[in-house]
């Protein structure tokens, strides 16, 4: 196994701690790091350790990695991954795009097809960033939910079941070649819309949840009282037994204090236990990168000239729809009339 990814890790996760990690032999770093300046010297190479019991091992299954790997988990740590091995070419790309996609002008005179003029295929890269929560419900019990949310960087859109996707295909730690990124979002816009979505789909689950840890709560008081309450009217029979006897009186009418003090914290306990609390945090994120192949196009009309980008997603073997000027609905088709360009919904 090559070690470079878990080195290039590590020194990633010194810096993100604002510390230094500085290559002292092939394999073996010193790194400084941490609040309280840290300084210890690890290493990749098993000889290295063996030989001088001042470095460590930084492998997985020795503690100081085992350490480091769970404090970047449970501060939400970043891996990105590159997809390849999309088998594309581009010129049956350009011959799809010619039929997938229909331009037509409505004149006085009939219906004409608009034949556009397409630029070659290129890749751009586009981004899918995919978080993790993870959601803890807290009643008498703890419980703790994964949801994932992919959003596509581009359109800000989420991708359903993207995870599945990403087993398909290989995978690179890097895209071979440059490939410029195409029209990205701002990250913390897909931070947010993942957020939101993850709220929408919790706040079904916390109202179910807090019905159940109602219900048990109920429960339990109902038994609770019931227990206290017979009780109680096994003393008032004994006062009644014993109505002349004072100091009989007197301890029977503290026990009833005590037991409704008693009763009382029973009660409350109930109430603390059964109180429902629910905390989200994010567990990782996973930016995948892929290329998709991009046209320039435009149609010439007599009305006027219509520019659009087609896009060829290799991950899911489809044609992008365009957005329709008009409508801003998806289609295939767009129709050129006097009163704008519409797509085939609007249209009819
Ligand atoms: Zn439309």
């Amino acid at each position: 196994m090559s070690t470079a990814i878990l080195e290039k890790f590590l020194i990633d996760y010194v810096e993100a701690k604002e510390g230094e990690a500085e290559l002292v032999d092939a394999g073996t770093y010193t790194i400084l790091y941490g609040s309280e300046p840290t300084m210890k010297t690890v290493t990749f190479e098993i000889e290295a350790a063996k030989e001088n019991h001042q470095i460590e091992l930084f492998l997985p299954g020795s503690i100081f990695f085992d350490a480091i790997v769970k404090d970047a988990t449970a501060r939400g740590c970043v891996g990105a991954t590159w997809l390849s091995g999309f088998q594309v070419v581009t010129k049956i790309i350009q011959s799809e795009a010619m039929k997938t996609f229909s331009f037509v002008e409505h004149e006085k005179d009939g219906v004409k097809k608009r034949e556009p003029k397409m630029s070659s295929f290129q890749p751009y890269n586009v981004k899918v960033v995919t978080f993790a929560f993870k959601v803890r419900m807290t009643t008498d019990i703890i419980e703790d939910h994964l949801y994932i949310v992919s959003i596509d960087a581009r359109t800000s859109k989420i991708l359903k079941n993207f995870m599945e996707y990403l087993s398909k295909f290989q995978h690179l730690p890097q895209f071979e070649e440059d490939i410029p990124d195409y029209h990205l979002q701002d990250f913390s816009r897909c931070y947010q819309i993942a957020i939101d979505s993850v709220r929408q789909k919790l706040t079904g689950l916390i109202v179910r949840k807090k019905q159940e840890a109602a219900d048990l709560k109920n429960k339990e008081a109902e038994r609770m009282k019931k227990y206290y309450d017979t009780l109680n009217a096994e003393l008032e029979e004994a006062l009644e037994k014993k109505a002349e006897d004072r100091e009989a009186v007197a301890n029977i009418q503290a026990k009833q204090k005590a037991m409704l003090v008693q009763r009382q914290s029973a009660l409350s306990d109930i109430e603390f236990r059964y109180r429902m609390g629910a905390s989200m945090s994010l567990v990782s994120v996973l930016v995948t990168n892929y290329p998709c192949y991009i046209a320039k196009v435009s149609v010439p009309s007599s009305i006027q000239t219509l520019e659009y980008d087609i896009i060829w997603n290799p991950l899911f073997k489809r044609f992008e729809p365009l957005v329709c000027p008009t409508c801003k609905n998806h289609s295939y088709a767009m129709n050129f009339l006097r009163s704008g360009i519409r797509c085939q919904n609007c249209f009819t």
